[in-house]
């Protein structure tokens, strides 16, 4: 559909834009000026299906009436208010709301701003609940090679990312990291989790036995890595972190930050593979990206091990000037009641066979080395260019929007995670569009 077009700015030098080739960027600007539903809406007129939720965040589609009212009543009726030895009811509200979709025993919420945050809050908490309970040697925490969470030190420095890391210096000391779980030669167009590879979590042993678990605080991993290539745990491999972390007394947190909200046809990745962590990050579709939040989640034995002093002494030394937001927890509320009254996990669920073979018919498409999916959420690996890795993706990227189809690319990967709202229309039309700028690329 011809959409009216809108005009962009003059001057784009002043915003430095993030994660972005900006001088190439502003030569040839691709603006978005509006949403609906399943659709951007860009500048030059166009209506762009969103294969991605935004950035993994969107879950419910955009601009959705009731979130956007949430949103408006509130900021008219209490538009700030702190949460330092304050309260307001909307925070308590979507901290209940969250617990009650969490998995249980998830039972405690700490707002944050972003998923960055939420890592950040964690990492803390899990050093600060060890020294509450006299074990306070216990500093170490263990990421895993290509582990993405977030841009803030601790979680460069837990996080797997080279791109993330290099520039920045030495990072958090006592970091130590898992092997990634990406095993092409073996697991290459697996449909769901993958067979082989579940021994690369008795790595977490190896480390243990040369740093002792004395000095680990906790492990993180993304359930299910998102940002970098959509990759499966193994089957068996999140039970045997589980197993090994509770041997050594170790904390395990579960990065939901792109999971959480119902991507993989489950509230939460911890209740689709039946893993439970001791702590949950999450985000972006906490508020349907609508206004940015993150929380952590804790189970009470955590929670209950900083409420053990005098009663008028601050527990936990951390807090945001914005955890718990009005109009954060407002739009928060109306996105998780929007997810239920829709059955939006379920639709998730109840497509996820459909878009598996959508995707896996791209199986013979030029250049594609490996298909992953689950739930509604998908990668297409693409073979690099010898001396020129992610330009054939990032082709795809430009070649696809053209097309009025945003898609994501990681690498050489095609990350695919559309809004929960999707039917099979929509599904064919992504595959249909891929399959057509596949055969484009050179
Ligand atoms: N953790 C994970 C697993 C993520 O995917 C992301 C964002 N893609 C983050 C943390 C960071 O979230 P934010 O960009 O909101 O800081």
């Amino acid at each position: 559909m011809a959409l009216d077009r809108k005009p962009v700015p003059n001057d784009l030098s002043a915003f430095w834009m993030p994660f972005t080739a900006n001088r190439q960027f502003k030569k040839a600007p691709r603006m978005l000026v509006g949403a609906s539903g399943m659709f951007y809406h860009t500048a030059d007129g166009r209506e762009v299906l969103d294969g991605t939720a935004g950035l993994w965040c969107c879950n419910a589609g955009h601009c959705r009436p009731r979130i956007t009212q949430a949103i408006q009543e509130q900021a008219a009726e209490l538009d700030y208010a702190p949460a330092f030895q304050m309260g307001h009811p909307k925070a308590f509200e979507l901290a209940s709301a969250l617990r009650d979709m969490a998995p249980e025993g998830m039972e405690h919420v700490f707002f944050t701003n972003s998923g960055s945050e939420s890592v950040e809050t964690a990492l803390k908490i899990a050093i600060a609940y060890h020294r509450a309970r006299g074990e306070g040697a216990r500093t170490r925490l263990i990421g895993r090679e290509r582990g993405y969470h977030g841009v803030n030190f601790g979680g460069i420095s837990v996080g797997g990312i080279v791109n993330n890391r290099k520039m920045f210096g030495t990072l958090l000391g006592g970091v130590d990291h898992l092997p990634h779980t990406h095993l092409p030669d073996q697991n290459a167009f697996t449909r769901g989790q993958p067979e082989h590879g579940a021994h690369l979590a008795d790595d977490l042993e190896r480390i243990v036995a040369l740093h002792g678990a004395e000095t680990i605080a906790a492990v993180i991993v993304e359930p299910m890595a998102g940002s970098t290539g959509v990759l499966m745990p193994p089957k068996g491999y999140l039970e045997r972190l589980r197993e090994i972390c509770t041997k050594h007394g170790i904390l395990l947190i579960f990065d939901e930050v792109i999971t959480g909200f119902g991507r993989l046809g489950s509230a939460f990745a911890a209740d689709h593979f039946d893993v439970m962590p001791d702590m949950m990050t999450v985000a972006k579709g906490l508020t349907n990206g609508v206004i940015p939040m993150g929380a952590v989640l804790t189970t009470p034995a955590i929670h209950d091990a900083f409420m053990q002093g005098p009663e008028h002494v601050i527990e936990l030394f951390h807090g945001y000037t914005y955890s718990g937001n009005p109009i954060a927890a407002a739009a928060g509320l109306a996105t998780l009641e929007t997810y239920r009254e829709e059955g939006l996990f379920e639709n998730a669920a109840s497509l996820a066979s459909y878009w598996e073979d959508a995707l896996h018919s791209l199986k013979d498409q030029p250049h594609v080395i490996d298909i992953r999916n689950m739930g509604l959420v998908g990668a297409i690996e693409l073979e690099p260019i010898a001396g020129d890795p992610t330009r054939r993706a990032f082709g795809a990227f430009l070649a696809a929007y053209e097309k009025n189809l945003m898609i994501r690319t990681t690498g050489d990967i095609i990350a695919l995670s559309p809004p929960l709202i999707i039917g099979k229309a929509e599904i064919d039309r992504i595959v249909e569009t891929l399959s057509e700028v596949l055969r484009t690329l050179d």
